[in-house]
């Protein structure tokens, strides 16, 4: 299951008091949004309840082990959870949708429901931090509930067969709950972003991949259980190891990127540049470096706030990233400085690098970063980027280099004036390269 973003800090909540309901903080047009998803949740699930008729006691049962199985879950991963909740927010997935989409594949729609809304409340209390979250965890579960009157409408009555047709069924019945959960999300996660990024609102591919593995292991389950309620024991095991490996992807990730632009850190840029100049090494590309530095951000800073000039980098950080394609390393060198590796591009003379760089330059120029405030909403403009950059047409030469003869560009552009691109073209053979500055920008940059 993903969960929705956070939009403001936490603070203290006076349950009693709805005035003071942070929600309330929420924009307009996404609050309307939010408050429709869950009343046309509660509206669908009040129907189905009055149009189901009375479930069985094998029901009741199927329901009683799902329910108890997800409360252990959850248990079981208090502390991996709370942990990984740090760091993939606004892309949270805690792997309850085991539990919710067999129950959706097996029980009447009302005692899936039950299934889900018990499953996600204990998930809320236990490693939600309920005093900031409490809004989010409804429109979260509001999402599960659709995404399960989903997937029960595909299936209808529980099958009582494993034919080849019910498991189909049980295919599509998982791709309707990912397809309504994750638009769902994703929708508010636009909503609520300054710059709609459809990448982010969607979450990387290994997320979803990982949210239909959880949505199979419940499909999994819910054979399991329609063969003999015992077997379903067996998927808690894979459960928790899934849970660890989950772990330590999102641990690795989260030491790789820089947190304020989601960009990778310098010591990783640095790594994958090596990596990939040695990969390129072998097919004679050309290679080329561009870095990248913002022109008077002190005065951001001074005028609005380092968190406006935050909110600033970020901005840029999202700019650059759309403006070269997605093999090109990206990275954030150290305050308001970034760096690019743009592999196999044509041009071997400067020209198709120059034209990147004009373009990266003229994207911020044309720049407008909106940032909500306490008096309303603030526009920060007119900001400039100055660009060195380093080609090398036949490959052969190594970062070190490309770096310095783009960052002596980078100098050369500042006493053009800023809001300015310079350019380099390293002749072949290093014995011609020119005198290189003595200082090593990465270590600077730090
Ligand atoms: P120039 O055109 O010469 O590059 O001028 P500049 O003001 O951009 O450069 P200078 O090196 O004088 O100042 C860089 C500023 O970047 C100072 C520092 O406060 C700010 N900065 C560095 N890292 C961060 C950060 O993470 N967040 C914010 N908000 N500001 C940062
Ligand atoms: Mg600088
Ligand atoms: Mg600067």
């Amino acid at each position: 299951m993903t969960s929705v973003p956070r939009e403001q800090e936490s603070r203290p909540i006076r349950p009693w008091s709805v005035r003071s309901w942070p929600m309330w903080e929420t924009p307009s047009a996404l609050l309307t949004s939010i408050l429709l998803v869950e009343l046309t949740a509660a509206g669908l699930v009040a129907t189905s309840a009055l149009a189901g008729g009375l479930p069985t006691r094998v029901d009741i049962v199927r329901m009683v082990i799902l329910g108890l199985l997800g409360l252990t879950h959850t248990e079981a991963v208090l502390r991996t959870e709370r942990l990984r909740r740090r760091i993939t927010a606004p892309h949270h997935i805690d792997l309850s949708s085991v539990w919710i989409f067999a129950g959706a594949i097996v029980l009447p729609v009302t005692l899936a429901v039950v299934v889900t809304v018990v499953v996600q409340f204990h998930i809320w209390a236990r490693t939600g931090r309920p005093k900031a979250a409490y809004y989010r965890h409804v429109f979260t579960t509001a999402t599960m509930v659709l995404a399960c009157l989903g997937a029960s409408a595909v299936v209808g009555r529980a099958p009582s067969t494993l034919t080849a047709p019910a498991l189909l069924t049980l295919v599509l019945a998982l791709l309707v709950f990912t397809t309504v959960n994750t638009a769902l999300i994703a929708g508010a996660i636009a909503m609520s972003s300054a710059q709609p990024n459809l990448a982010t609102a969607l979450g990387d591919w290994d997320d979803n991949v990982l949210e239909v593995a959880t949505l199979s292991l419940g499909g999994l389950t819910a054979v399991a259980l329609l063969i003999n309620p015992w077997l379903v024991l067996l998927v808690l095991p894979s459960l928790l190891v899934l849970h660890r490996a989950v772990l330590v992807r999102h641990l690795q990730e989260a030491a790789s990127i820089d947190g304020k632009t989601g960009l990778l850190n310098a010591a990783t840029w640095h790594t994958r540049a090596e990596r990939e100049l040695q990969r390129v090494t072998r097919g004679r590309e050309p290679r080329a470096v561009l870095v990248l530095d913002l022109d008077h951000f002190k005065a951001v800073n001074d005028t609005h706030g380092h968190l406006a000039g935050d909110q600033v980098l970020a901005a840029v950080a999202d700019a650059l990233r759309s403006e070269v394609r997605d093999r090109d390393l990206v990275g954030r060198f150290g305050g308001e400085e970034f760096v690019v590796l743009l592999s196999g591009r044509g041009g071997g003379d400067g020209t198709d690098l120059e034209a990147v760089a004009e373009r990266i330059r003229r994207r911020v120029a044309a720049l407008r970063v909106e940032i909500p405030t306490a008096d309303g909403p603030l526009t920060i403009a007119g900001l400039s980027i100055s660009v060195g950059g380093a080609v090398h047409p036949d490959g052969v030469g190594d970062l070190r280099e490309l770096l310095q003869i783009a960052d002596t560009a980078l100098y050369a552009a500042k006493r053009a004036g800023r809001n300015t691109v310079r350019m380099e073209s390293l002749p072949c053979g290093r014995e011609q390269l020119p005198a290189l500055i003595p200082s090593d920008p990465v270590s600077d940059a730090q």
